[in-house]
């Protein structure tokens, strides 16, 4: 059987790692995306493959577009086209809206926005020739309801359901399908900055009463990615423990 091949963004922390551990347990060869935490991206590499599994780390700003055209052309070259991508890198941080600078401004845009859109154009062309993929867009709650004190981030959340919905017209034509998931307050250490005492608040205002794990959204994403989701296409799932409803 020919073996898949996904590429995940952000994969050396958090969420991204579950996604890669998970996708590897399905058998997918996993190119390893990360940005600074090279050492955590070789020891999910290693433990991948010390488990039987295939996987190579490959570093790349998402922001940098030809960083991003190079970092997929090796990875094809390594582990085959790529036949899942998950845009899971982000940054976050709390600021009034006022106090958020242009160079600030622009990077959340940069890496939480422009990063995936990078990345979908690099590996679009292969997708499109072989006329099958799948992209996974992390997206958040926040997009969805917004965030005060986290515009700029809530505004890039929003812009990847935007991505998400129009690419899923526009590429439906070429079979490859084009989801996101939303997350809740997911236990990492993007939510560290918020402090114990409103995580715990924010514990208890879920009604199935606890913070989400990066495992949760692992496996919404390797749903949206297999073949039970095969007729989901620009779908947003919220995977929130009911925060939102
Ligand atoms: P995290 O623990 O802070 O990890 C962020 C990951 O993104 C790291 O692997 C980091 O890589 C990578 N990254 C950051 N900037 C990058 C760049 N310019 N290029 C490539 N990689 C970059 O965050 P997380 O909680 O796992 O979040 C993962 C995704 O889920 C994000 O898109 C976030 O917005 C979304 N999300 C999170 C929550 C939550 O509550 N945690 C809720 C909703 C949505 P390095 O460490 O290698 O730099």
């Amino acid at each position: 059987m020919k073996q898949n091949t996904a590429l995940v963004t952000g994969a050396s922390r958090g969420i991204g790692r579950a996604i890669t551990r998970e996708l590897a347990r399905r058998g997918y060869a996993v190119a390893i995306n990360y940005f600074r935490s090279q050492g955590e991206a070789e020891a999910l590499a290693a433990e991948i493959t010390a488990g039987g599994g295939q996987a190579a780390v490959y570093g790349a700003d998402v922001a940098n577009s030809a960083a991003v055209g190079e970092m997929v052309a090796r990875a094809e070259a390594a582990l085959g086209p790529i036949s899942l991508l998950v845009n899971n890198a982000g940054i976050a941080g709390q600021a009034l809206f006022q106090d958020v600078d242009d160079e600030s401004w622009n990077r959340f845009l940069a890496v939480n926005l422009t990063g995936p859109r990078n990345t979908i154009r690099a590996v679009l062309p292969g997708m499109i020739s072989r006329k099958a993929g799948c992209i996974v867009n992390i997206s958040s709650i926040w997009g969805l309801r917004g965030a005060s004190c986290e515009v700029a981030y809530a505004c890039t959340k929003a812009g990847i359901i935007g991505l998400t919905r129009s690419l899923a017209l526009e590429l439906a034509p070429s079979h490859i399908r084009v989801n996101c998931v939303a997350p809740g307050v997911i236990d990492t250490e993007m939510c560290r900055p918020l402090g114990a005492e409103t995580l715990a608040d924010l514990a208890e205002q879920t009604p199935l009463g606890r913070l989400g794990r990066p495992e949760d959204i692992a496996q919404a994403v390797a749903f949206l990615a297999s073949e039970d989701a095969s007729f989901l296409t620009g779908q947003v799932l919220t995977a929130d423990g009911g925060f939102s409803v």
